[in-house]
């Protein structure tokens, strides 16, 4: 995991993704490959609509609703996770290793950080735990650098 840094993939080849798909038990079809390379090559954690006007730029026949259902079927495998962290947006991860996020709250970028997993299940004896969000929210050393001050910004 790259620590701190907006998240960029190296483009995947078809056999990676025939792999990926069936280690996670979701039959292959082009449509299918089609989402997930633009899953896998678009920066950060994209939004079901950044993925979808990307899927839209290599093959326009599949539909808003296949895009959708697609990334549900992903994210339901396990293959990839999601996040909330601004409150309105479903952002799609491609990390499923337990982390957190930290949300610069000047120019949006979400950053993946560390996190302990020892240490929250120490904190939840017998808990079963499905659902993991540590989320930070702030301004990321590139805006500071901008001379913006936390308080400055509309935190949201
Ligand atoms: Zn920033
Ligand atoms: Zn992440």
């Amino acid at each position: 995991m790259e620590r701190g840094k907006k998240v960029e993939r190296m483009a995947p080849s078809r056999d990676q993704m025939v792999r990926m798909l069936k280690d996670h038990g979701i039959s292959v079809t082009q449509q299918r490959l089609v989402v997930l390379r633009c899953l896998l090559e678009a920066p950060g954690h994209p939004d079901a609509e950044a993925i979808f006007s990307a899927v839209c730029d290599r093959d326009q026949v599949i539909s808003r609703a296949t895009v959708y259902n697609t990334l549900n079927l992903f994210e339901g495998k396990g293959m990839i996770s999601s996040l909330d962290i601004d409150g309105h947006t479903h952002h799609f991860d491609r990390e499923t290793k337990p982390h957190g996020h930290f949300l610069c709250q000047r120019c949006g970028a979400i950053f993946n950080f560390e996190v302990s997993t020892e240490a929250l299940q120490a904190a939840l004896p017998g808990f079963r735990i499905t659902k993991q969000d540590v989320y930070f929210k702030g301004i990321c050393p590139a805006c500071q650098k901008d001379g913006v001050r936390v308080d400055d910004t509309a935190a949201s």
